[in-house]
């Protein structure tokens, strides 16, 4: 008798044990939903809430979906401002629904919103009869969160790296100085490219110090070039990155002072993720 009353409490403890951890396994798959029920039917693993939100998809692939802000759509810069003097319009040339960096204007532009975590799409032209080498040759870049003035913050190269030579962790794509990219997907200078890009921000606590890092996803082109990447800090011309304490900040894009003729973009929107 005391055999049998054993190996029932033991089978009963290790039943407990099993559904205790399944729940912990279910509560981590699907943070924030309260499980219930027995784990061993079908249904216990099968939620109806949250119910994800109807996003209506562009109809061409690269439109913006119904739920993104439109940064740019070739009528005007009314989402952006100069980085030199935030109270000023962005003075960047528009011509037949294109917008092209001033190279003899004030400078890098940014937005007027801030963000935190977002997907953005952008596309980007060199033009067809660019020149110069190295990073003297349509250099521009996407600031991911511009922590400061100039060229502060966190930069995923604009280069034309068609048939043009750099250091590879600041060829076009690379998140700069830090993350070599995964494959050299640029076309020809005189066509249209594409950045889709996934941005983690990075965390901080309430005494500034770093919790999380900021991550970041590229795809240039159809083409994976930064996967999940964790950037040391913000990225630098000279010197090693590092991290200062932020918030929700602009995304930024650079007029590099490089002789080489503008480069241009178009179609520019944001789903912010938080
Ligand atoms: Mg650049």
């Amino acid at each position: 008798m005391n055999r049998k009353f054993y190996l029932t409490a033991a089978s009963i403890f290790c039943l407990v044990i099993v559904n205790a951890q399944t729940e912990a396994d279910t509560a981590t798959m699907y943070p924030g939903v309260q499980y219930h029920g027995d784990t061993t039917t079908h249904e216990a693993t099968e939620f109806y809430r949250p119910v994800p939100p109807i996003v209506t998809p562009g109809k061409n692939c690269g439109d913006a979906p119904s739920d993104a802000i439109i940064l740019f759509d070739g009528k005007n810069l009314n989402q952006w401002e100069s980085v030199s003097d935030p109270s000023k319009p962005a003075d960047w040339i528009i011509a037949n629904g294109v917008l092209t960096v001033n190279k003899k204007g004030s400078g890098n532009i940014q937005t007027k919103e801030k963000f935190m975590d977002y997907q953005l799409h952008i596309e980007w032209k060199e033009p067809v009869d660019i020149d110069g080498s190295g990073q003297l040759r349509g250099n521009s870049g996407v600031f991911l969160a511009s922590t400061g003035p100039g060229d502060d913050g966190y930069e995923v190269q604009i280069l034309d790296c068609y048939h043009n030579t750099t250091y590879t962790n600041g060829q076009t794509a690379a998140v700069y100085k830090q993350g070599i990219p995964l494959a050299n997907a640029c076309k020809k200078p005189g066509e249209w490219q594409t950045y889709d890009i996934i941005w983690t921000a990075p965390r901080f606590d309430a005494s500034g110090h770093l919790t999380d890092s900021a991550r970041v996803t590229v795809i240039h082109n159809g083409v994976l070039v930064q996967n999940n990447f964790k950037l040391r800090g913000v990225t630098r011309y000279i010197g090693l990155p590092y991290y200062m304490p932020h918030g929700a900040l602009p995304i930024k894009l650079q007029a590099h002072g490089d002789a080489s003729k503008p480069i241009s973009f178009r179609n520019i929107w944001v789903r912010p993720l938080n």
